[in-house]
């Protein structure tokens, strides 16, 4: 099907001159809906003109053969890591056709009461991408104090609730949580909730690694979500959508089942996903509630050892065994749990509580299956995120988005081309603000912001692999950055062109 789309009329058209014509390229516009052939112009960084041109007539300054390939939006990460103050460059992102990264996950943002200046100083470095940023739970706990405090106060609430409503002025699209990791798994209700209304107030969205992705937890964890979002009504996401040891895609069902219940509600939910069956975080992981703060791990270990490692037995066991817990830390990067025990002649519970501890190592860890995590991919509500970054130990900071395109289209037919890159641009646009009106990306479409990517999908490989996680995606000739061009004819020109994305015009509405 060709579609004409004509946004100004013709003899407008080539009284102006432009940056670039991008030439005869299959339009995959981020919506979902059927590619198309045309062409388009880019005058600075916006797209201007989309449809057809007349290329005896046109004045560009540079002109893109696009015959034969897909032009798409840039890719848009839901969930990511990374410091832009160190590493700016981000060429693990753009390499798989990733423009802008979401950052501040987890319940973990930049640990300043004045995102401003770092929104500032991260501007001022000028990142290879663009950065949305959401603030952190564990990050507001620490600022007002509350810290590893169980019992709070409303003084406290009031706090903690003040300076997200300050990080959201200042252009946040939301609130973190990370609910499974300490400071913020010693929050009850009345905290979510009171950290919530101020997101909700400005049209945000609280962005969840929830209280458990275990198999037998995730209904529980989930609630608590669901409940927190129709208690401070404010959308809701959940991260990295998942179920540990959860082996049958009848798992999947339930939990899209109970986030579909609370749309009926009236809650907007939705979720995001990497495509890979082993997670990776903190070893704290794997160990119990008790031997973390407010408690003492040495004291506790001297006191319940046995308990301990009997409860690390049990646990790895449900986690696949010590083979399926792979380091990415030194000193033991590449080799698994059960190997370093072999090595240190002595059992893996041993490992863990002596020479590893509750913060002594990251590794990867196969605790997901296939048939769950391809379930999950499909709903229409599941967005697609790398929960990468360019320092991890892990291959999916480097391959997700290529791996969608090449496995999951291309190999396994799961996902049409159209929809996947929906998944990875218009969908998460539209979920996160990133398409509001003073500053709309995520759609090909004229007066959207130039974030671009064009490709040959038979041509893109995910290389990164556990071994070598670090392994540059292949397969995109041109991403381009608010129109400037990060990767040109395959080859990474050196320039960057991302910018700090801020939450404003949706204020501006409410
Ligand atoms: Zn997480």
């Amino acid at each position: 099907m060709i579609m004409m789309l004509i946004s100004c009329g013709d003899n407008a058209l080539y009284q102006d001159t432009y940056d670039i014509l991008i030439r005869g390229g299959e339009i995959i516009d981020g919506t979902g809906s059927r590619a198309y052939k045309a062409d388009l112009l880019i005058k600075e960084n916006m797209i201007v003109h989309v449809g057809k041109v007349d290329i005896e007539k046109i004045d560009a300054r540079e002109i893109i053969d696009a015959a034969g390939k897909v032009v798409a939006p840039g890719f848009i990460d839901a969930h990511a890591h990374g410091d832009p103050l160190t590493t700016p460059g981000f060429e693990n992102f753009l390499a798989m056709g990733v423009t802008t990264i979401t950052l501040g996950q987890d319940g973990s943002s930049p640990m300043t009461g004045n995102i401003s200046e770092w929104m500032d100083e991260v501007d001022h470095i000028q990142p290879g991408v663009n950065i949305g940023i959401f603030v952190g739970h564990g990050t507001v706990r620490r600022l007002t104090g509350v810290d590893y405090r169980t019992e709070v106060s409303t003084d406290d609430l009031d706090r903690m609730a003040q300076l997200v409503d300050i990080a959201m002025e200042a252009g946040c699209f939301g609130l973190s949580t990370g609910l499974e990791y300490e400071p913020g798994s010693l929050a009850g209700m009345d905290e979510l909730v009171a950290i919530a209304k101020p997101v909700g107030r400005h049209g945000g969205l609280v962005m969840s690694h929830m209280r458990s992705e275990d198999d037998d937890k995730i209904e529980s964890a989930l609630e608590e979500l669901l409940t927190q979002g129709l208690k401070a009504d404010c959308p809701v996401q959940v991260s990295h959508i998942k179920i540990t040891y959860g082996k049958d895609a009848s798992r999947a069902e339930d939990i899209l089942a109970q986030m579909e219940a609370a749309r009926e509600k009236g809650l907007r939910v939705m979720a995001d996903l990497y495509p890979y069956t082993a997670s990776y975080t903190g070893i704290g992981i794997v160990f119990p509630d008790w031997v973390k703060p407010p408690y003492e791990y040495e004291k506790v270990v001297k006191t319940r050892r046995d308990e301990l490692a009997d409860y690390l037995r049990n646990r790895i066991a449900l986690r696949n065994g010590p083979e399926a817990t792979l380091f990415g830390t030194e000193p033991w990067v590449g080799m698994t749990l059960a190997e370093v025990a072999e090595q240190l002649n002595k059992p893996f519970e041993d490992v863990l509580i002596d020479d590893i501890g509750l913060r002594g190592a990251s590794a990867a860890y196969f605790v997901m299956h296939d048939d769950v995590m391809e379930r999950f991919m499909i709903d229409p509500y599941v967005m697609i995120c790398s929960d990468g970054s360019p320092t991890m130990h892990h291959p999916r900071g480097y391959g997700s988005f290529a791996r969608i395109i090449r496995k999951y289209v291309n190999e396994k037919n799961l996902l049409t081309l159209e929809e996947a890159i929906h998944k990875m641009t218009g969908l998460t646009a539209s979920t996160i603000g990133y398409d509001a009106i003073d500053n709309p990306r995520g759609f090909i479409k004229p007066d959207f912001i130039a974030d671009l990517v064009i490709f040959d999908p038979d041509a893109v490989r995910d290389t990164a692999v556990y071994e070598e996680p670090n392994r540059l995606a292949e397969g995109f000739d041109y991403v381009f950055v608010n129109g400037i061009a990060a990767i040109e004819d395959g080859v990474f020109t050196g320039k960057r062109g991302g910018v700090v994305l801020k939450k404003r015009s949706i204020n501006n509405n409410k």
